[in-house]
This record gives structure tokens, C-alpha cells and sequence, in this order.
């Protein structure tokens, strides 16, 4: 069965974190679906390549999904990316690979990076198990029920966004206790940081220093 659909890894900041396969299948396909493509063209330009995109969101794919089903009907081959990192983790995307994946069609994976692994390999915490929870819910109440479900013997991770990070860092700390934490921000691009130590220090940190970019934080499991 030839592949219909590509869920193509892209950069989660530095363009040269590109793979040449996902360069060569974004090349070859017909049709990109870009969670936005005026963000996507800044990469695709600096690759040279040049082909139509469609936008793929969480606001339109009621509409796009059967878009997509129908020109890989008519026989053409789709590239899913997005603004950042691998399509469907925190991305909109799942849907219309699992749709496509219902509807017959092949799906492949074109790897490459995600802020998850990127921030845990340079992380210095256990990497033996580990829980991804993506964005917590916004009320307190609700974090703490989440973390406490989830915190076994594992390496926590969450994404979160500056506005929300001292706040989301001083409810972990009061759920789970001073723990050891790491913050890994703007991965990969020339403000990268690691902010390293246990959750009471960290947040006179970034109490010190206005943090601004994009985070993944990491909880020490309790040991
Ligand atoms: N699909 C992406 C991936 O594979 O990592 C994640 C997209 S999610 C909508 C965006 C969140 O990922 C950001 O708010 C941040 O928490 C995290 N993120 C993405 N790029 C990052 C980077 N360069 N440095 C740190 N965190 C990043």
C-alpha cells in the first residue's frame, strides 16, 4: 500500500534540525497541511521548497479532514506538519491521522523533534520512565488532582507557557513538595536555558529575571 499521509517532525526552533527524509518527503508530496502556513513558509523557504499549503488547525479540520480524504482519493500524497516539533503531540493532528488510518489509507511517521525528548535529554533527570502530562488544566485544584494521580515513579513532564510558569511552579511545590526540578526553555534556539534546582529556588529565579519563551518543565520523581 503506497503512504498517503506523512506526519513530518519539523524544528522546534533551529531550522537545521531538519532530517534530509523529511526535507526529501515535504519535497516529493503534493499538498503540505500546515497548522499555519504563513509560520511554516519561514522553513520551507530556507529549504527552497516550494509547494501548495493548506491550513490544518483545531479551528477548521471539521472542514479539512474530508478535504484531505478526498485528494488522497483522487491518489495524492499529503505532508501533516506543524508550527513546531511532531504533528499530534499537543498539535492538532491525531484526528486526521486517525481518520485517515480508518479510511484505509497508509500513515508514516517521518521522526524528528519534539520539545518533550529534547528537553529530557539534556535534563540530567531520570529518563528511565517518564509521564508526559502536556498542558495542566489552569485551575489549581484541578493540577494538583492530575499530578498526584500521575506521580509515581516516573519523571513528570508538562509544557507551559510564561504567563502561567510561577504560578503552575508554586502549586506543584505545594502538591508534591520542594522537589528537584528543571526548566528547559527556548530549546534549540539562541536564548536556550536550563534553569536547574529544586522548585523553592528555581522560583526565586524566575522571580529574579523576566522569563519569557517557550518551557518544558521536568519533576524529579520522589526519591
Ligand atoms: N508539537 C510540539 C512538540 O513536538 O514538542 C509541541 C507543540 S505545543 C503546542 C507548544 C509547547 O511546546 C510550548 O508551549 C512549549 O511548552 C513546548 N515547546 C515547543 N517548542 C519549544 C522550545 N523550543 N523550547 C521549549 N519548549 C518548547
Amino acid at each position: 500500500m503506497n503512504t498517503s499521509l506523512y506526519v513530518v517532525s519539523t524544528p522546534i526552533g533551529n531550522l537545521k534540525d531538519i532530517t534530509y527524509r523529511a526535507v526529501e518527503i515535504l519535497n516529493n508530496v503534493d499538498i503540505i497541511f500546515a497548522e499555519n502556513p504563513r509560520h511554516s513558509n519561514i522553513l520551507l523557504s530556507a529549504y527552497n521548497i516550494k509547494k501548495e499549503l493548506i491550513a490544518y488547525n483545531d479551528y477548521n479540520y471539521q472542514r479539512k479532514i474530508p478535504l484531505a480524504l478526498d485528494l488522497a482519493k483522487k491518489g495524492k500524497k499529503i505532508a501533516l506538519i506543524t508550527d513546531a516539533g511532531t504533528p499530534t503531540i499537543q498539535d492538532p493532528g491525531y484526528r486526521i491521522v486517525k481518520t485517515f488510518i480508518e479510511s484505509g489509507f497508509k500513515v508514516e511517521p517521518i521522526p524528528g523533534p519534539s520539545a518533550i525528548i529534547c528537553a529530557l535529554q539534556a535534563s540530567g533527570i531520570s529518563t528511565d520512565k517518564f509521564i508526559f502530562l502536556g498542558f495542566l488544566p489552569k485551575s489549581g485544584s484541578k493540577q494538583s488532582k492530575l499530578l498526584l494521580k500521575y506521580d509515581r515513579d516516573a519523571t513528570i513532564i508538562i509544557y507551559e507557557s510564561p504567563n502561567r510558569l510561577k504560578e503552575t511552579l508554586k502549586n506543584i511545590q505545594q502538591t508534591l513538595g520542594n522537589r528537584y526540578v528543571v526548566i528547559a526553555r527556548e530549546l534549540t534556539k539562541v536564548y536556550e536555558e536550563f534553569i536547574r534546582g529544586y522548585i523553592e529556588d528555581v522560583i526565586k529565579i524566575i522571580e529574579e529575571k523576566k522569563i519569557i519563551g517557550e518551557f518544558v518543565v521536568l519533576i524529579e520523581k520522589n526519591v
